[in-house]
C-alpha cells in the first residue's frame, strides 16, 4: 500500500515514518509531485487535517492523512486552537504568540491548558479521524529551549518541567502528536493483518 503525509517539511514525514514502525513506506508532498501550500481555511483542526487530506485524495487518488495541531487554554475560551500559529498575526512568530497568550493570561488563576492533534487518513476513499491530546498549564515565563511553538510555557500535567525542558524522546511519548500517531499506526496495523 502507498501512503501519503500530506506535509512538505521532509523532517517532519521522516520522523513520522519513523513512529509509524516503517511497515508502510510514507512518502511526503514532494514525492507525489505536489508544491502548493495545502488550502486550511477551517475554523477547526477536525476540518483543516480533512481539507488537507481531501485536496490530496482529490487531486493524487493516492491514500494519505493529514494532521493539525492547536494550543487550548481553558481560560480563553479553548483559543488560540485553530489559530496557534499565527496567534499574534500573519506573520506567525513563536516568541510573539508566546508573549501574547502571557499576556492575555496574566490575571486568570486558571491556567489549565491542552494540546490536541487531529489525524484524518482517507484511506481508499474512506476517512477516519484520530485524536491526541496533552494536559498541561501555560507557566507565567517561558523556561526551556528544546523543541518549538509554545513548548517553553507548556507544562505537562505529571511534570515540573516544560516541554522545552524535555528531550525529543520524552516529548514524543506523552505528546499530542505522539498519541495521534501512535492511534493511526495501530489503526493502520490492525488493518494489515
Ligand atoms: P501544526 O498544525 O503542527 O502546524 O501546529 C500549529 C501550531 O501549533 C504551531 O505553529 C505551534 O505554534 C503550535 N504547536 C503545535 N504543536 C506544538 C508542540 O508540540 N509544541 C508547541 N507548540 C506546538
Amino acid at each position: 500500500m502507498e501512503l501519503v503525509f500530506a506535509s512538505g517539511n521532509e523532517h517532519k514525514v521522516y520522523e513520522v515514518a519513523k513512529k509509524l514502525g516503517g511497515s508502510i513506506p510514507l512518502k511526503g508532498l514532494h514525492d507525489i509531485g505536489c508544491t502548493t501550500d495545502l488550502p486550511e481555511t477551517s475554523d477547526t483542526l477536525e476540518g483543516n487535517a480533512r481539507q488537507k487530506a481531501r485536496y490530496v485524495w482529490d487531486n493524487y487518488r493516492v491514500s494519505c492523512f493529514a494532521d493539525d495541531t492547536g494550543l487550548e487554554v481553558t481560560a480563553l475560551n479553548m483559543a488560540p486552537g485553530v489559530y496557534s500559529a499565527r496567534y499574534a498575526g500573519d506573520h506567525r512568530n513563536s516568541a510573539d504568540n508566546m508573549r501574547l497568550l502571557l499576556d492575555n493570561l496574566q490575571n486568570q488563576s486558571d491556567r489549565s491548558a491542552r494540546f490536541r492533534t487531529v489525524i484524518c487518513l482517507i484511506l481508499e476513499g474512506e476517512e477516519y479521524l484520530f485524536e491526541g491530546m496533552v494536559q498541561g498549564t501555560i507557566r507565567p515565563e517561558p523556561s526551556g529551549t528544546e523543541g518549538f511553538g509554545y513548548d517553553p510555557v507548556f507544562e505537562p500535567s505529571g511534570y515540573a518541567i516544560t516541554f522545552a525542558e524535555m528531550s525529543v524522546e520524552e516529548k514524543n511519548i506523552i505528546s499530542h502528536r505522539g498519541k495521534a500517531i501512535a492511534a493511526l499506526r495501530d489503526f493502520l496495523s490492525s488493518r494489515a493483518q
